[in-house]
């Protein structure tokens, strides 16, 4: 057939997490973690399973782990979303996203992303007949122009798309940045798309700012977060979303013909998790910032320039020290002949992208980590 996405292939991650299984090479590519995730979660997993909770759930997600996000994003953000009208649990933030993008994006509409921006995004606005305006950001520190971005605007700007804590850059956004949006968007009917999968994986001192954390900003936007990153079960493929009302009885028509509902004693069960065992992604900051910084001290004497990492399980290292391949030959040699699989960030850009940077997931056991940082040291 012809294809409605031509110019597009295979994942990144996909594509690298093959390579590095056929070469056997340590995987630091996809971003997944190489430990299980809490035992609890797992029994009451089967302690659902073994009370027949196995017929569909309701479209929007099943009611305890509803509140149960409500009750967290007050907790956190100041703000209670209703759990009947504003959250719709999702397979996975994948899900809530495209729902998101294809219930709000008419063809003509104009989108705009900051890259490297996640890849998701693009080919959900491409379906939708939208058309994507990428601002493009600069390392090390991946800020956005305000002044760059109001003239990005126009009258057929329908939709911003942001990310924080940030894949692949791991920069975060402040309340600051939230407020030059709101300033820029105040007076135009434009929603915003709040990829916040890493919230709980913030390690900056002022914690992660939200959009839901915004009185205005959170009556215009889309929040999407996602228990794969929470609690280490990226293929559970639970996510959900918060949006005000009127905005989510958009997107439940999309959800409700793309998946209807999502696996039920799952569900359950991390409403059980986030009911009793909260410690976890209140402790989750210090968890991975352990990791990061493990990592970081065994890369020490390497050639690779680590960039500043505020929040994510993803760290930049610059190798123009090492090699003047582009980052798509660097990243398939250090797969094939180092034995260390990362990914490229040109790959995130529509612009070229002539930086030296690869990504690599530290979501890993510390024998992992050193095991990689002792190959990266060596070349
Ligand atoms: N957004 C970002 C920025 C991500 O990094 C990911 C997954 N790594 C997702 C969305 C998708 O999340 P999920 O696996 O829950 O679909
Ligand atoms: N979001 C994960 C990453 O950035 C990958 C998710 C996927 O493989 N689709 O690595």
């Amino acid at each position: 057939p012809e294809s409605k996405l031509p110019s597009l292939g295979t994942t990144i991650f996909t594509r690298m997490s093959a390579l590095a299984q056929q070469h056997n090479a340590i995987n630091l590519s996809q971003g997944f973690p190489d430990f299980d995730g809490p035992r609890y979660l797992q029994e009451r997993l089967a302690y659902h399973v073994a009370q027949g909770a196995n017929q569909y759930a309701p479209m929007t997600g099943v009611q305890p782990l509803r509140e149960a996000i409500a009750d967290k994003t007050a907790a956190l953000y100041g703000h209670y979303p209703d759990p009947t009208s504003d959250i719709t649990v999702t397979a996975g933030a994948t899900e809530a996203l495209y729902a998101a993008i294809t219930a709000l994006v008419r063809p003509g509409d104009e989108v705009i992303c900051f890259d490297p921006s996640y890849d998701s995004y693009a080919p959900a606005v491409q379906l939708a007949g939208g058309v994507l305006k990428r601002q493009a950001l600069q390392p090390p520190h991946f800020r956005v122009d305000w002044a760059h971005f109001a003239s990005l605007l126009s009258e057929r700007t329908r939709l911003v798309i942001l990310n924080t804590p940030h894949n692949p850059s791991a920069t975060v956004w402040q309340k600051e940045d939230f407020a030059a949006l709101w300033q820029a968007i105040a007076e135009r009917e434009i929603y915003v798309l709040s990829d916040e999968v890493y919230e709980h994986i913030c390690f900056a001192k002022e914690g992660h700012a939200s959009v839901l954390a915004h009185p205005q900003l959170r009556e215009r936007a889309i929040a999407v977060s996602s228990f794969g990153k929470t609690f280490h079960m990226t293929g559970w493929k639970v996510g959900y979303c918060v949006a005000p009302a009127a905005i989510s009885a958009e997107l439940r028509k999309v959800h409700q013909y793309l998946t209807f509902a999502v696996n039920t004693p799952a569900q359950l069960a991390i409403a059980d998790m986030l009911r009793s065992q909260p410690a976890h992604y209140r402790e989750l900051p210090a968890f991975y910032q352990d990791r990061r910084d493990r990592f970081v001290q065994a890369l020490a004497n390497s050639r690779f320039e680590i960039l500043p990492c505020e929040g994510t399980y993803f760290l930049l290292a610059d190798y123009s020290a090492i090699s003047d391949m582009d980052d798509v030959s660097f990243c398939q040699w250090l797969t094939t002949e180092v034995g260390v699989a990362a990914i490229p960030l040109s790959v995130f850009c529509a612009d070229p992208f002539p930086h030296k940077l690869i990504r690599l997931c530290f979501a890993k056991q510390e024998a992992t980590l050193l095991a990689a940082a002792e190959k990266l040291a060596a070349i």
